[in-house]
């Protein structure tokens, strides 16, 4: 019998290989138990290698300000238009309450990204980030996607370093990679027709690395991409991240991939995908990215707000060694439908963590590594699952959640 060319592609990586995109497409379309298994091993092994045995997550609040954008990405069930009833954006007394509760969670990071609102210049992105800084002092500021990158730069007619500089001394601290969906222009243009094209992406992102600005790198998968794009994507990010490791510029510190949740959103209806992605396919789909960044880009987290943290615990066995942030709100998912989309407790994760056989730490948002015994440790605290609403689990059904810090953002 030949032996599978799964497995001689799995022998080539060990050996030391590469995996190219086409081999990377081979391995996301064989669903073998066999090529599962090994492909499982090799990752779990890489991320021994990579990460040890330590698992991370840091303590974060999203935090968001407007939900008025012109966009209208298929996909999103988050963004209104400015005369919707649920419309808003948020004044300094709105943040500051925001942004006060998110201090007295003891945060290490805001994450806030929103929609893109012609009415908000850029001195008011730069305020929203002085703001922030001013209330919780010292935070790191993970905020505004490409997208809104771009926005500003048509509103301003800047020059993009100009605007990333200006940005970063308000105190942005890093990009979250979104709005990257699939970097392919096939796929942008049936999804998010109005979103910005892949060159542009890759542009923004080579320019926040160029001056310092590190980005996180996601995918939006599980919907109209094929393998094979998907394999492109990862491509392009890997290319990406060793031109800035040549050139010595801040680089991509995770990736993260994105399910897309199907329900209550235009494009599960317009394109008839009812359901999630299988499970199965979602954990090949970490293990090969795992194989593919080897050396490139260490950190690989499973949204468990998306997939639940029973399937992300299974994650943690075949490559993953992140699991995002504590205080997730997430008005995208939860709004698209997810029944996961909320929060966690320390408590929470450091249980889920030590079940799946691992060691629970937490990090900055660039993955300086805080183990429990370092003063910056935030132990669990008896009220909170109370501060989260009441509602600090993963798994309950989106009708049940309690409104938090407010939140969601673009993906
Ligand atoms: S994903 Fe972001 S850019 Fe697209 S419609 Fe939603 S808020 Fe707007």
């Amino acid at each position: 019998m030949t032996r599978p060319f799964t497995l001689d592609i799995l022998d080539a990586w060990e050996a030391g290989e590469e995996l190219s995109a086409g081999h990377a497409t081979v391995l996301l379309e064989d669903p073998s138990p066999g090529a599962a298994e090994r492909l499982h091993g090799l990752a779990d092994q890489e991320r021994r290698r990579a990460a040890g045995d330590e698992v991370s997550y840091v303590i974060n609040a999203n935090v968001n300000f407007t939900n008025v954008c012109y966009t209208d990405c298929k996909y999103c069930g988050f963004y209104r238009r400015p005369k919707d009833a649920d419309a808003y954006t948020h004044g300094d007394g709105a943040l500051r309450v925001r942004f006060e509760r998110a201090r007295g969670f003891g945060v290490r990071e805001i994450c806030m990204q929103g929609g893109l609102n012609p009415r908000i210049s850029i001195d008011r992105y730069e305020e929203v980030l002085r703001l922030a800084r001013e209330i919780i002092p010292g935070v790191h500021m993970h905020a505004y996607s490409p997208a809104e990158i771009d926005h500003i730069q048509r509103k301003t007619r800047l020059p993009l370093e100009v605007i990333l500089v200006r940005l970063k001394e308000a105190g942005l601290g890093s990009i979250p990679g979104t709005a990257a969906e699939v970097l392919v222009e096939r796929v942008k243009k049936l999804i998010s027709p109005g979103r910005i094209p892949v060159a542009r992406w890759c542009e923004i992102i080579r320019a926040a690395h160029a001056v310092g600005i590190p980005t996180t790198s996601t995918v939006m998968y599980g919907h109209i991409e094929r393998p094979a794009e998907l394999a492109e994507h990862m491509n392009i990010l890997r290319e990406m991240q060793k031109e800035s490791v040549k050139a010595g510029g801040a680089r991509f510190t995770e990736f993260v991939p994105l399910p897309f949740i199907p329900y209550d959103n235009k494009m599960g209806e317009e394109f008839g995908i009812r359901e999630m992605a299988p499970l199965d396919y979602i954990l090949r789909l970490h293990a090969v990215a795992r194989l593919f960044f080897r050396g490139w880009i260490e950190n690989l987290q499973v949204a468990w707000p998306k997939i639940g943290i029973e399937a992300a615990k299974r994650a943690l066995r075949l490559g993953v060694n992140d699991l995002g942030g504590t205080l997730i709100e997430e008005n995208i998912s939860r709004t698209s439908g997810s029944e996961y989309g909320q929060s966690l407790s320390p408590a929470q994760f450091n249980a889920a963590i030590r079940e799946a056989g691992r060691v629970p730490v937490q990090r900055t948002t660039t993955y300086d590594i805080i183990r429990e015994g370092d003063p910056r440790w935030r132990h669990p605290r008896p009220d909170d699952e109370a501060f989260l609403g009441g509602g600090a689990q993963g798994g309950r059904r989106k009708d049940s959640l309690l409104p938090l810090l407010g939140a969601g953002g673009c993906r």
